[in-house]
């Protein structure tokens, strides 16, 4: 497997993320800080996105030709390229690596197994840091989203405590708790990332969000959260707070934010159909 880790002696960090350009998007700053400590950052990759978003053929009949396998192609050496723009220990060793969980697009599982795989990882390589989306108070109703966000965090969750992170960090929440201490970041190497996904990401959607992750570390912001931080501790309070979801404002917040839409309607055509693999289910 080209992408599979070799050695994990340094200190690493999990950023578990349902789509191959979430981590350049939504996390950008934060790869960007943990690179700069020196940290080995393994990006925990769910779908390598065979439906995405087909940005410059999306009012054409091709989209339905390239979705699939051939957008799978395409979009796996995309990140393979986007994941060197970060660089390489003075070994060679990448210093983001992706591990492909090689689920299908649209169809990310949260189930005993997925949770189980997470958690083998954990237990193997042992990160100091884990991030992924928040399951619970999301801003992003996406099922992949929703689905990588449950998968990681009942892995923690349900964990012997020896393997809990230092740091176990939630993002695309709207209950923000936490800020990385993040000063500055590497544009030059955040905009080859952002640029390498070629197919997903135009020039202009790439500017907004090299501003984007530009504004976040602005002095302007320097006492905004972005994150929620999970304690081992918390765990059982936070499951109370997401059954009763105590205060109008999450609740408001909760049903404003929760869309679901129907796999089947918005997937077509079926993995099947295009000749992708579902039986991991
Ligand atoms: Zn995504």
């Amino acid at each position: 497997m080209e992408f599979l880790p070799i050695e994990n002696s340094r200190k690493s960090v999990f950023i578990i993320v349902p789509h191959p350009d979430d981590l350049e998007i939504l996390a950008g700053h934060a790869v960007n800080y943990f690179l700069d400590l020196g940290y080995q950052i393994y990006e925990i990759l769910f779908s390598f996105g065979e439906y995405g978003v087909v940005n410059q053929l999306r009012k054409s009949d091709q989209v339905d030709r390239i979705k699939g396998l051939n957008l799978r192609k395409i979009r796996k050496k995309e990140n393979f390229n986007a994941k060197q723009a970060y660089g390489h220990f003075s070994d060679g060793t990448a210093r983001v690596i992706t591990i492909p969980m090689t689920y299908i697009d649209g169809h990310v599982p949260f189930n005993q197994k997925s949770v189980r795989r997470i958690q083998e990882l954990i237990k193997k390589i042992k990160p100091s840091v884990i991030i992924s989306p928040d399951p619970l108070y999301s801003i992003d109703w996406h099922h992949d989203h929703m689905n990588t966000g449950r998968t990681a965090y009942y892995a923690v969750k349900k964990i012997e405590p020896k393997f809990f992170p230092q740091q176990f960090l939630l993002f695309q929440t709207f209950k923000p708790n936490y800020r990385l201490p993040i000063n500055s970041i590497f544009y030059a190497t955040l905009k080859k990332a952002h640029q390498a996904h070629r197919s997903q990401l135009s020039p202009l959607g790439i500017k907004l969000m090299l501003g984007f992750h530009r504004y976040l570390v602005s002095p302007f912001r320097a006492k905004k959260q972005l994150f929620r931080k999970v304690e081992l501790e918390d765990f059982n309070q936070y499951d109370r707070k997401y059954n009763k979801l105590q205060s109008l404002k999450d609740k408001i917040m909760y049903y404003m934010l929760n869309f679901t839409h129907s796999v089947e309607s918005t997937y077509i055509p079926s993995p099947t159909e295009l000749g992708l693999d579902i039986s991991y289910l």
